[in-house]
């Protein structure tokens, strides 16, 4: 899967000091012919209907029983597929991102991995350590893809951390450091120990099965991170649900204490961080500020959220409190003081610190380069 972004950077010549403020002319589409356009606009009012986005694997299997697997995949590849990937081949992406190129936006690639929460279909270790493979493939692509890095030397791509470690063993973690809070049993450093040395890791709070796993998931991550690292290519690690990202920010944190040290020339592990829910604020704030007590580089990619329904649904489904924002207006605003905040921490550290306005709202693009270009962090 790619995604896009457009790097800031320093203004040259007579603007330099002004805010001038981006033109979205549409120029992107320019680059696509009528029938692409076409698509486009088919399947994004597709993906809109709500009963499609609902039950769209059962009409997936529903069209492969009917058509057979050759033709549904090709029906895929035709409508849904072509939209949001890039290519089937290295040539296919390397076509797509130098198109993209010419318009100054650049790749961030992501391998196409999703799991249910609560799926029972991946036990074993193998569909774990297949997507490592995948991630190390897609490592040396995002390093292949560019003929110069561009301005900022950055080279993303995107970690999604449960196509590596359980959703199950992320649960269990969860609740553990919700409970156990800031202890050394489950501190990022013991974590980050392990993962350097390789040893066996027993937490006493998780049973044998779940210490070896965890293990097992602590020695892919080190190895997508030392290739990573190897080939100068960041990792954005994804945000998931609120019963997982207490988990996974945990394993972010412990990759931060081995791969965003010093000298490094990271953040080489970047965290997102999700405006709809009510404690972002304050947990963007105490990390960007731990991060600079210890001396680490510190990556951030600011999204609003992507599982609205679903947070919602299990909060009440349990019966807790709803952890995202009462409406859009209050997400905008989270949102905004995020970015506030994040640049602030850009103009005060540098280079040791590194902000993705992972966002389609231009609103939110225009307050990002205007206060960066007032607060001369681009
Ligand atoms: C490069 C990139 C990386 C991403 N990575 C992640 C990731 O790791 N994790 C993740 O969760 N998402 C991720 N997303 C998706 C992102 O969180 C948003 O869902 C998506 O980008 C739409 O938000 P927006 O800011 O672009 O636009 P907008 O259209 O302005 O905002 C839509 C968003 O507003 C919020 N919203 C809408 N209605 C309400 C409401 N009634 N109450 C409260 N909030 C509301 C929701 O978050 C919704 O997605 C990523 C997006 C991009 C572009």
């Amino acid at each position: 899967m790619l995604w896009t972004c457009r790097v800031l950077c320093p203004q040259a010549g007579p603007s330099a000091g002004g805010w001038q403020p981006l033109s979205f002319d549409g120029g992107a589409f320019h680059l696509k012919r009528t029938g692409e356009l076409t698509r486009a606009l088919l399947v994004l009012r597709m993906c809109a209907w709500p009963p499609l986005v609902t039950h769209g694997l059962a009409l997936q299997a529903w069209s492969q029983r009917l058509l057979g697997s050759r033709l549904s995949g090709a029906l895929l590849r035709a409508s849904i597929y072509g939209q949001f990937v890039a290519g089937e081949t290295t040539e296919e992406v390397r076509g797509c991102v130098q198109q993209l190129q010419t318009l100054c936006l650049r790749p961030l690639l992501a391998v196409p991995t999703e799991e249910e929460p609560d799926s029972a279909v991946k036990t074993g270790e193998a569909w774990y350590e297949g997507n490592l493979s995948a991630m190390l493939r897609c490592v040396d692509l995002s390093q292949g893809l560019l003929e110069a890095p561009g301005p900022t030397g950055n080279i993303l791509m995107q970690l999604k951390m449960t196509a590596l470690t359980s959703t199950r063993l992320c649960k269990e973690l969860t609740s553990w450091v919700r409970r156990l809070g800031a202890s050394w049993e489950l501190s990022p450093e013991r974590l980050a120990e392990a993962m350097d040395s390789g040893r066996g890791l027993q937490i006493s709070c998780l049973n044998a099965e779940q210490n070896q796993h965890l293990q097992a998931s602590l020695s892919r991550l080190h190895r997508v991170a030392q290739h990573a690292r190897a080939q100068r290519v960041r990792l954005l690690v994804d945000a998931e649900y609120t019963s997982l990202n207490p988990a996974l920010s945990l394993l972010v944190a412990a990759l931060a204490e081995r791969w965003n040290r010093p000298g490094e020339g990271g953040p080489w592990v970047w965290n997102t961080y999700q405006a709809y829910l009510k404690d972002t604020h304050e947990r963007l704030r105490r990390d960007a500020e731990a991060a600079d007590r210890a001396g680490l580089a510190f990556g951030v990619k600011l999204v609003r959220g992507a599982y609205l329904d679903k947070e919602r649904e299990v909060a009440r489904l349990q019966g807790t409190q709803d952890p995202t924002q009462p409406d859009y207006e209050a997400t905008n605003q989270s949102y905004s003081r995020c970015l506030e905040l994040m640049l602030a921490h850009v103009s005060h550290r540098g280079p040791m610190c590194h902000l993705m306005v992972a966002s389609h709202n231009e609103e939110s693009v225009q307050q990002a380069t205007k206060r960066a270009s007032r607060l001369r962090c681009v």
